[in-house]
């Protein structure tokens, strides 16, 4: 089993959090392509995200991937995850302790998976990984951030659930259409420097 996988199985009955393991039906430890570069990181697993055990299954990810159709991704291409594994009672905020307990989970992903991009997607995941609030203002900016001695680009993006919430404003989408291109120029950027130096 590959560290990836024992990091998976280690939180898969995780009993940190009381209210959390009382209401969840399971964890939902994240869905996509495990050797992606690319990680995606949401806020919490919704009521259908709780029942089927994958992140962004729902209306929010619904969203979510017509975005990343845009910028010429897809869900393969990429690992998604949340700030917490958890789904929260009435789909709540996660409390800042849920966020602390599910901490070393999450650095640890990111220190197995070595992306080279993420994707935090709304407040939470944002203030979690560059301690920054102000999601409407800092959007669509690339932060650059060193992790375990590695260069990441983090790229905050609006959260889909917001735009819904909105009644689907069409200029909030239009917001998250540029920030998906930002994206996806960092992503070309990559994949073309690969092509030149051959790793
Ligand atoms: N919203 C999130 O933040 N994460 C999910 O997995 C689903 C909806």
């Amino acid at each position: 089993m590959n560290e990836f996988q024992q990091l998976k199985q280690e939180y898969a009955h995780c009993q940190r959090c009381a209210v959390l393991v009382n209401n969840r039906a399971q964890v939902v430890f994240g869905s996509g392509n495990e050797e992606a570069r690319i990680l995606f990181i949401g806020e919490a697993p919704g009521a259908q995200e709780d029942k089927q055990g994958i992140p962004f299954c729902g209306m929010s990810g619904q969203v979510l991937t017509s975005l990343l159709a845009a910028a010429g991704l897809t869900r393969e291409d990429i690992f998604i995850t949340n700030t917490i594994l958890c789904r929260p009672p009435n789909n709540r905020n996660p409390l800042l302790e849920e966020i602390e307990n599910c901490r070393s989970r999450l650095d640890q992903l990111i220190k197995i998976m070595q992306p080279k991009v993420i994707v935090t997607i709304g407040n939470f995941a944002t203030e979690r990984i560059l301690d920054k609030t102000g999601i409407n203002k800092i959007r669509g900016k690339v932060f650059p951030l060193v992790i375990n001695h590695q260069e990441v680009q983090v790229v905050p993006v609006i959260h889909p659930a917001s735009y819904l919430y909105s009644g689907r404003n069409p200029e909030m989408f239009q917001q998250m259409q540029d920030d998906f291109k930002v994206i996806a120029g960092i992503v070309n950027e990559n994949r073309k420097q690969k092509e030149l130096t051959g790793y």
